[in-house]
């Protein structure tokens, strides 16, 4: 059997992907989005990288509509808010495009090996 795949739980730099909540998240153009967050932040909706500071979106209770962080995604460099803006107007699956394109661009220009299986780990083989 394959012993050597055995974690090791001295390296320390593994980021905990198990411990997470699914958010619905609905945004201004009607599109919704299920957002991973952590007890410390939340995940990339881009690239998968599971330890951001804060969610990329909140709900907000008042206004029924997501809420950027305007935070950068230090693996991917997407700034959330800005980068993946949206009109109002804009179809209802614009974002998951724009998301889509985002992470097309980081894998084919930055993303490392390991950071694309993190991603295909997460959206599927066909994340480009
Ligand atoms: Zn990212």
């Amino acid at each position: 059997m394959a012993s050597e795949q055995t974690e090791d739980p001295e390296s320390g730099d593994t980021p905990q992907t198990e411990l997470f909540e699914e958010e619905t998240v609905v945004f201004a153009h009607g599109e919704t989005a299920v957002l991973r967050i952590t007890p410390t932040g939340g995940e990339c909706p881009v690239c998968a990288y599971p330890s951001l500071n804060k969610p990329a979106y909140v709900q907000d209770a008042e206004s029924g509509k997501a809420i950027p962080s305007f935070e950068y995604c230090p693996c991917c460099d997407t700034q959330f808010g800005w980068d993946d803006k949206v009109a109002p107007d804009a179809p209802k699956n614009a974002l998951h495009r724009i998301w889509s394109e985002l992470r097309r661009k980081w894998l084919q220009f930055s993303a490392t090996e390991d950071q694309r299986q993190r991603a295909e780990t997460r959206f599927g083989k066909n994340v480009e």
